[in-house]
């Protein structure tokens, strides 16, 4: 199964790829991560993407496209993958159907997180994490609604659009999850 997680920040996309990962014996492909431990590391990807992280915006398609060219090709993605924050604006979307094109793999569903601003900020508060104080917050959910919102009709004209409301508890949006993917 090849899934894309699609929503705003702070919609519980990690939290329920992680769920679904360890169900179905997935990988959990979230680039938020795979930056996130680059700047820990201080390697050359984190000193370049770090400023853009914590300003709220996207880090440039350069640092971000043949990463994920890579971990698409490693070894544990052969029975599928859950595609966490990839892609985040069309051309990462184009260039995420061209590689699977190349490489022979299909899409499955994206899973769209319908979740309202209210709900995401005081989510994000709680959560506390480096990047979520409310200036940040207000950059990125911008930054969803004029990069990232428009991969849902991306995907919606492509067939593979299941919508959730994530707007619920942990378990009923699950339950949801549960019940379109049949598992
Ligand atoms: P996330 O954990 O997905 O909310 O990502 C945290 C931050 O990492 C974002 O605010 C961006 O700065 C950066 N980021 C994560 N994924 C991407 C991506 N696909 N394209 C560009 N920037 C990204």
């Amino acid at each position: 199964m090849r899934l894309i997680f699609l929503g705003p920040p702070g919609a519980g996309k990690g939290t329920q790829a992680q769920r679904i990962a360890a169900a179905c014996s997935l990988p959990h492909i979230s680039t938020g991560d795979i930056l996130r431990s680059a700047v820990a590391a201080q390697t050359s990807l984190g000193q370049k993407a770090k400023g853009f992280m914590d300003s709220g915006e996207l880090v440039p398609d350069s640092l971000i496209l043949d990463l994920v060219k890579e971990r698409l090709q490693a070894d544990d993605t052969k029975s599928g993958w859950i595609l966490d924050g990839f892609p985040r604006n069309v051309s990462q979307a184009e260039f995420l159907s061209d590689l699977l094109t190349e490489i022979g793999q299909n899409l499955d569903h994206t899973i769209n997180f319908d979740v309202p601003d209210d709900v995401i900020v005081s989510r994000m508060l709680e959560r506390g994490r480096k990047d979520d104080n409310e200036t940040t917050i207000r950059r990125r959910l911008e930054v969803y609604r004029e990069e990232t919102e428009p991969l849902i009709s991306f995907y919606h004209s492509r067939n593979c659009l299941v919508p959730v409301d994530g707007s619920l508890s942990i378990n009923s949006v699950a339950a949801q999850l549960e019940s379109a993917l049949k598992i």
